[in-house]
């Protein structure tokens, strides 16, 4: 894992307009800290390898192949990037999004060249209301602009308002977004033999993405792939 060009991590303009945190947005070592995920990574969750393993994908994902074909993570979920995520999170930094979205463009071109849409992890529709909007859509969006790909925010529907998934275990994550995700009726059609590529700020154990993936997959999808910002260091939680 090593720091990338500067290009990359600083925005072209300044990104506060509000003139909080130093004039050229955060302060450069905010940028600096995060830990952007370099190759070789594992291809199927983006784990970063010590050594190059010829393509071989990581002994979690060939124990236990998951409903999304590959994963790509910006950088690494830590103290750094996790401050910047809940920035966008609470609605205090939006215009952190389509830096974001640059990030996930740089570490997941192939995915993006392939996808035929690009859909955001949904967030239940009360909690869309409390919140006014929602992290994924906000970093799909630009994405979708960047790399020319349609951005569909409608085919999947969060219909349960799962508690937080915070604080709880791999199987208790499971347990908490079964049957929570739905591909309304009127979308089926669009999202029947189409290559997706689901979008979301976090990836932790990722019984959301698996979630969303097997909906999607479940209601036609040809494929579905995940682009996030962040990933946790350690591999998937694969235990049932
Ligand atoms: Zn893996």
């Amino acid at each position: 894992m090593a720091q990338v060009g500067l290009d990359l991590l600083l925005p072209p303009q300044p990104l506060d307009r509000r003139g909080r945190a130093g004039g050229a947005g955060l302060p450069a070592e905010a940028w600096t800290r995060i830990a952007f995920i370099e190759q070789p990574t594992c291809p199927g969750c983006s784990l970063p390898f010590e050594h190059d393993m010829g393509g071989l994908a990581c002994p979690a994902c060939q124990a236990r192949p998951r409903a999304f074909a590959r994963l790509r993570a910006a950088c690494v979920y830590d103290e750094h990037s996790r401050d910047l995520i809940l920035k966008l999170k609470h609605a205090d930094r939006p215009d952190l999004a389509p830096l974001f979205a640059r990030w996930i463009a740089r570490v997941a071109p192939e995915l993006l060249t392939e996808a035929d849409a690009l859909v955001p992890v949904p967030l239940h529709r009360a909690r869309l209301l409390k919140r006014r909007y929602n992290q994924a859509a906000e970093i799909a969006r630009p994405l979708g602009r960047l790399a020319a790909r349609p951005v569909w925010p409608d085919v999947l529907v969060r219909r349960k308002a799962t508690a937080s998934q915070g604080g709880k275990s791999g199987a208790g994550r499971r347990r908490n977004v079964q049957g929570a995700f739905a591909v309304p009726e009127p979308a089926q059609a669009r999202v029947a033999g189409r290559r997706l590529l689901l979008i979301d700020d976090v990836f932790t154990t990722g019984a959301t993405a698996e979630a969303c993936a097997r909906t999607l997959l479940r209601a036609g999808a040809a494929a579905v792939d995940v682009a996030v910002v962040a990933r946790v260091r350690e591999g998937p939680d694969l235990t049932i």
